[in-house]
């Protein structure tokens, strides 16, 4: 599988032609409309390979030539693009007791989004709330019935993406739930699953600023942290899935136990309940909510801005071991917990530059981005794209001789 691959000395020209045909619809994807000479150009492929790749993917139908360039110097050049409506693909995010799904075509834009409440945590329970939302996103986008690729499926935790099962989910208190079998069976139909940091990451490599970015990291903050690697344009899951475990990194040793056992970790300091916690012990008042905090601070109250920029150092002592550890040219911050950034940057830049190692801190560019759950959703999307593809595309080459 492709998963387990290891690529040669050789770069690109050692892939094989499945691996090359996914690059080359990637890049037309998210790049396009793109002329065969500039795709040779982003893929790293020969002109002539790329000219015989994309035979077959025009004649099944997921390519198709537009009118050529004028005024272009040279022979002139045809782009080509994806047809959008050669498949579609649903993208889900999959929250405590909510899910927020997307109907995607090729391309992955969103034809349609809904968002629904669930009750029952089980794994049935769950299961039939993912089936019930995806007949939802049918219904409004009816063209997508007969050509879905599949579901792709996000959510917070160790998810190990290439057995599909969920290995750790302690929202839904969750351990090893083969999650992407019992949804497969009860539609039918391809699952991809992922963290759903991941999938966010897949969104921002895709169609945000990590586009302009061979690698980058993806931190989120709020109930949990979490951290998501693109390295070398692909995502980086570790030996099972539980890569970009940020939150569980201990920045104040003998500080608050976390809830995975020891003491201190990230995610035990700067989670929303831990900002409350801080809050309500620092005041002496009772605080129930992160925005309460926020507001306080806002208003200026002495003790919610020094909860934030304590919370602020804690980030920046994750983030320096980060970049002394990856050198990464970009990190981006998203989750619901920027919504105090403005709260926490000074305390985090700060830190992160005392941490780290060298010209690290100032390598990255630090990009603070309210991202909706819809994106999230649409990620999940993407990475079902970007392995039905793959995988029908491989069909495509067994099929059609070039
Ligand atoms: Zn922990």
């Amino acid at each position: 599988m492709a998963d387990t691959e290891i690529e040669g000395g050789e770069g690109r020209a050692a892939g094989s032609r499945e691996q090359n045909l996914g690059a080359l619809f990637e890049a037309v994807l998210t790049r396009g409309p793109l002329s065969r000479r500039d795709a040779a150009r982003v893929t790293g492929l020969s002109p002539a390979s790329v000219t015989k790749l994309v035979k077959p993917m025009i004649t099944h139908g997921y390519l198709v030539e537009r009118h050529r360039e004028a005024g272009v110097p040279g022979r002139p050049q045809i782009p080509l693009q994806v047809v959008p409506e050669r498949h579609y693909a649903v993208g889900v995010k999959l929250m405590e007791g909510e899910l927020v799904g997307v109907m995607a075509d090729l391309h992955a834009e969103v034809q349609s989004a809904h968002r629904m409440r669930y009750d029952d945590t089980s794994p049935a329970g769950v299961v039939a709330a993912v089936a019930s939302l995806t007949e939802v996103l049918l219904e409004r986008s009816p063209a997508a019935r007969d050509r879905l690729l599949g579901i792709g499926i996000g959510l917070g935790g160790h998810v190990d993406g290439a057995s599909g099962l969920v290995v750790h989910a302690p929202f839904l208190g969750w351990r090893d739930v083969p999650l992407q079998q019992m949804v497969a069976d009860r539609l039918g139909i391809e699952v991809v699953l992922e963290n759903d940091v991941n999938t966010l990451a897949v969104a921002e490599q895709w169609f945000g600023p990590g586009f302009a970015f061979d690698s980058f990291a993806v931190v989120t903050l709020g109930v949990g942290v979490g951290c998501a690697f693109v390295l070398d344009g692909k995502l980086w899951r570790g030996a099972r899935g539980a890569a970009g475990e940020l939150g569980h990194m201990v920045v104040v040793p003998d500080g608050p136990p976390c809830h995975c056992g020891k003491r201190g970790c990230l995610e035990a300091v700067v989670g929303d309940e831990a900002i409350v916690a801080a809050m309500s012990a620092r005041s002496g008042r009772r605080y129930t909510t992160v925005s309460q905090v926020i507001a306080a601070a806002h208003a200026g109250d002495e003790h919610a801005r020094g909860v934030f920029a304590e919370a602020g150092v804690g980030v920046g002592r994750a983030l320096a071991a980060l970049v002394n550890l990856l050198n990464p040219p970009l990190v981006i911050l998203s989750g619901e917990g920027i919504a105090a950034s403005d709260l926490l940057m000074d305390a985090l830049r700060a830190e992160l530059e005392r941490d780290s190692f060298s010209t690290s801190a100032q390598d990255c560019t630090l990009l603070v981005r309210p991202l909706p759950d819809e994106t999230w959703a649409r990620g999940a999307a993407a990475t079902m794209i970007r392995r039905g593809v793959l995988r029908s595309l491989s069909r495509l080459s067994d099929q059609v001789v070039g």
